[in-house]
C-alpha cells in the first residue's frame, strides 16, 4: 500500500467532474443521458480561434517552450482586453498566462498562503476553492450569506481573525448565477483594504450577463481596493474554450514576478497552441461572445420559469449571470420521501438519467446545481423528467 500524504488523503474528489464522468459512462452504455452538471459551454470554439492555433502549429510558432508567463504579445494583449473592459491601465507585466483559471487559483494559494493563515470563501462556493486553500496548508472558513445568496460586511466582518490573509469572491457566482453590485463590492472592498485583507476576484463569468444587469469588478472601482485585488480570470467559459486551459491572473508586478517564479518549476508554460489560440479569441472580433451570452440568456428566461413551476423547488432570486440555477429542494426530497439531497440526485439518474450537482459540492446541502450551458430541447426535457420523477415518488 502507498502511504500518501496528509495532503493528498485530505482532498475530496471534484464532485462535479465525477458526476459528469459518471454521466459520459451512462451515455457510452447507450443511454440517453440528460447531462445538466457540468460547467462546460456546449458551443464549438469559434473557428477563427480554432484556426490561429492551427497556424501558429504549422507556421512552428507554437512547438516550443514559451516564457513561463507566456508569450509576450498575449500577456499585453490580455492587459489591454482587461483596460478596455474594465477601464483599468495594467500592461504585459502586470499578466501571467495559467493553464486554466484553476491553476491560476492553485498557484495563487500556493505562493500567498502559510499554513495557519485563513481564507474567507462565501457560501455558495465553487467546489475547488476550499481545496484548494487544503493543499495550500491553510484554513477555509466559509462564510454563511445572510442577503439572497450573498454576504454581507457583517457577515466576513463575524469570521474576521488576526490569522484573516485573503477573500476569494466570485461574481458573476458559481453556483448561484448572482452578481455583488458596485455598492456590495464597495462596502466589501473596503473592508478588506481596511483590514489589510487580500482580494481575490475570480471573474470567469463576467462576460456571460444577463436580462440588462451589470457586472462590476473589483478592480473597477477605487485605487485602493484595485491595488489590494488580484483578478482570475479565463477563457473556457466565455469563448467557449475549456479544453484548450487558458486562464490568466492579473496582479501587481510584484505578485505576477512571484507566480512566475512558481510556474516555472510547475508547468514551465501552459500549450503554446493554447496560447495563439488565447490570443486570437482577446484580439479577434468578440461577437461570437455576444452571441453565445444571448443563447445563454434566452436558456435561463425559457427554463427559470419552469423550475419555479416545480413542486417543493425555491428557485429564490432570478440569477443573473454564469450559467447555474441553484434551487433550494429541500421540499421535493422531503415529499418524495428521501433522506436526502444526494439520495435524491442519484435517484433522479438512476431512473430519469437526469444528471444536476447536489449542492453539499458548494457548501450547501439543501439546494441543487442545474447547468443551462446544454440546447434549450434538452433543458426542456429535463425539466420535463424531473417533473415526471417528483409526481412518481410524492
Ligand atoms: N472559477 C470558477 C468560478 C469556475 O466555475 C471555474 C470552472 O468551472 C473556474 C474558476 C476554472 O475554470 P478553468 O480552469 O476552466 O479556467
Amino acid at each position: 500500500m502507498v502511504e500518501f500524504s496528509k495532503r493528498a488523503l485530505n482532498i475530496t474528489p471534484s464532485a462535479t467532474l465525477s458526476l459528469s464522468a459518471k454521466a459520459k459512462e451512462m451515455q457510452a452504455q447507450g443511454l440517453k443521458v440528460l447531462n445538466l452538471s457540468i460547467g462546460e459551454p456546449d458551443f464549438e470554439t469559434p473557428n477563427f480561434i480554432k484556426q490561429a492555433a492551427i497556424q501558429a502549429i504549422t507556421q512552428d510558432k507554437a512547438n516550443s517552450y514559451t516564457p513561463a508567463a507566456g508569450i509576450p504579445e498575449l500577456r499585453q494583449a490580455v492587459a489591454q482586453r482587461t483596460n478596455l473592459d474594465y477601464g483599468t491601465d495594467y500592461v504585459a507585466e502586470n499578466v501571467v498566462i495559467t493553464t486554466g483559471g484553476k491553476l491560476a487559483l492553485y498557484a495563487l494559494a500556493q505562493v500567498l498562503l502559510n499554513p495557519g493563515d485563513e481564507v474567507l470563501i462565501p457560501l455558495p462556493y465553487w467546489v475547488s476553492y476550499g481545496e484548494q486553500v487544503k493543499l495550500a496548508e491553510a484554513k477555509p472558513v466559509f462564510v454563511q450569506p445572510s442577503q439572497n445568496l450573498k454576504v454581507t460586511v457583517a457577515d466576513l466582518e463575524a469570521k474576521r481573525t488576526d490569522h484573516t490573509k485573503l477573500l476569494i469572491l466570485n461574481t458573476p457566482q458559481n453556483p448561484a448565477g448572482l452578481i455583488y453590485s458596485r455598492e456590495e463590492l464597495e462596502a466589501i472592498g473596503n473592508w478588506a483594504v481596511n483590514h489589510k485583507i487580500l482580494l481575490l476576484a475570480d471573474d470567469m463569468y463576467g462576460k456571460l450577463v444577463y436580462n440588462g444587469n451589470r457586472f462590476v469588478s473589483l478592480v473597477e472601482l477605487s485605487a485602493e481596493i484595485q491595488a489590494n485585488t488580484i483578478l482570475v480570470n479565463g477563457l473556457s467559459k466565455a469563448y467557449a474554450m475549456t479544453g484548450w486551459r487558458v486562464g490568466y491572473v492579473v496582479a501587481s508586478q510584484e505578485v505576477s514576478a512571484k507566480l512566475t517564479a512558481f510556474l516555472g518549476h510547475v508547468t514551465s508554460n501552459i500549450t503554446a497552441a493554447s496560447q495563439y489560440a488565447a490570443l486570437a479569441a482577446v484580439t479577434g472580433d468578440q461577437s461570437c461572445v455576444e452571441e453565445m451570452r444571448k443563447e445563454y440568456e434566452a436558456r435561463l428566461n425559457l427554463i427559470y420559469p419552469m423550475l419555479e413551476n416545480l413542486a417543493g423547488f425555491e428557485v429564490g432570486p432570478k440569477p443573473e449571470g454564469a450559467f447555474y440555477l441553484f434551487p433550494n429542494v429541500k421540499g421535493a426530497v422531503e415529499a418524495c420521501g428521501f433522506d436526502s439531497t444526494n439520495d435524491f440526485v442519484a435517484a433522479l439518474l438512476a431512473e430519469q438519467q437526469v444528471v444536476i450537482v447536489p449542492g453539499e459540492a458548494f457548501g450547501m446541502e439543501d439546494c441543487v446545481r442545474i447547468s443551462y450551458a446544454a440546447d434549450r430541447a434538452t433543458l426542456e426535457e429535463a425539466i420535463n423528467r424531473i417533473y415526471k420523477f417528483i409526481q412518481t415518488h410524492q
